[in-house]
């Protein structure tokens, strides 16, 4: 058994379950984590030449190009079976929230509905904003209509939304926007950047009404998503972990299931919701 029987219980009763989700949940889809030491991202990378407002102002090309590079292995990476379980969880469970640090749409390619994407997402694009330049120019700064950036300049007025949704993040030169012409960049959170106000506060009420929380494959490191399964344990919610290796929320969920999300969490929904 996986957990015991008054978890079992507990779980079945649960009315709103917020799962919470890092990089090791699409680790089973070949899309690598931050953290892991041999395998992540950042071993071979530092982050703060490719993650970061300023490294993006420093060489627009070197970053674009390497998010380009992430994004072609996650355009060829499908939900694993630990994405499929979590998108099951919604026909026995009347509500889940899904609280993601992930920017690669696997929950939403598997069918999970209500997913907050605490970090952004690769495949939208926005403008690069350089505050600085913008307000110290003397020219007034303006809304972009067509990618809602800071602006300064002409701007064409027939350009649209749609023509922006039409840019992909692909190789070569970095596309510009189509209204206001400010460089664009992937709609992803970077080092040093603010989480957009609106996502937050959604993933702080699921927190704070969820009758359970299932944390799966985040180290836990970053803020202020790593708070979020401790203030689900303060507010005396079940609070399950899964993943391979144990981290600061370990000793103290209600239950720490340690091994691949792929196995456990199908295992998990068996063993709670089919009796
Ligand atoms: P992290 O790399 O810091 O930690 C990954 C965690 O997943 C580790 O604790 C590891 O033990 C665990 N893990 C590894 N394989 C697993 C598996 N098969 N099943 C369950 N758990 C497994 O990632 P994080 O905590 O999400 O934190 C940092 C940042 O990484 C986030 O900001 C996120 O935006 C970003 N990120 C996203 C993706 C993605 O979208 N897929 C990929 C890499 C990083």
């Amino acid at each position: 058994m996986l957990v015991s029987t008054s978890i079992i219980g507990r779980l079945q009763q649960a009315e709103q379950i917020a799962v919470f989700t890092g990089a090791g949940m699409s680790a089973e889809s070949g899309i690598p984590t931050f953290r892991d030491r041999f395998e992540g991202l950042w071993a071979k990378y530092d982050p703060m030449t490719v993650a970061t407002p300023a490294a993006f102002q420093a060489n627009p090309q070197f970053v674009w190009d390497w998010h380009v590079q992430l994004a072609d292995t996650v355009r060829k990476a499908v939900p694993n079976p630990g994405h499929r379980a979590v998108a099951q969880l919604q026909e026995a469970v009347k509500r889940v929230t899904v609280i993601t640090q992930n920017v690669d749409n696997l929950h939403q390619a598997a069918g999970s509905k209500d997913v907050l994407e605490l970090h952004g997402n690769l495949f939208r694009l926005k403008s690069f904003v350089d505050e600085d330049a913008i307000f110290l120019s003397e020219l007034r700064p303006f809304i972009c209509h067509v990618c809602d950036g800071y602006a300064v300049g002409s701007v064409d007025s027939y350009a649209g939304k749609e023509d922006l949704e039409n840019i992909d993040l692909v190789a070569g030169p970095i596309p510009r926007c189509p209204g206001c012409e400010s460089l664009l960049r992937p709609s992803v959170v970077w080092f040093g950047e603010m989480l957009d106000p609106s996502i937050l506060e959604r993933a702080i009420s699921a927190v704070d009404q969820c009758d359970a929380l299932i944390c799966i494959g985040s180290s836990l490191e970053v803020e202020p998503a790593a708070s979020m399964p401790f203030q689900a344990l303060k507010r005396g919610a079940l609070v399950i972990e899964v993943n391979p290796t144990p981290t600061e929320l370990s000793d103290r969920a209600d239950a720490s299931l340690l091994g691949p999300a792929g196995e456990i969490l199908p295992a998990l929904l068996r063993e709670v919701w089919s009796r």
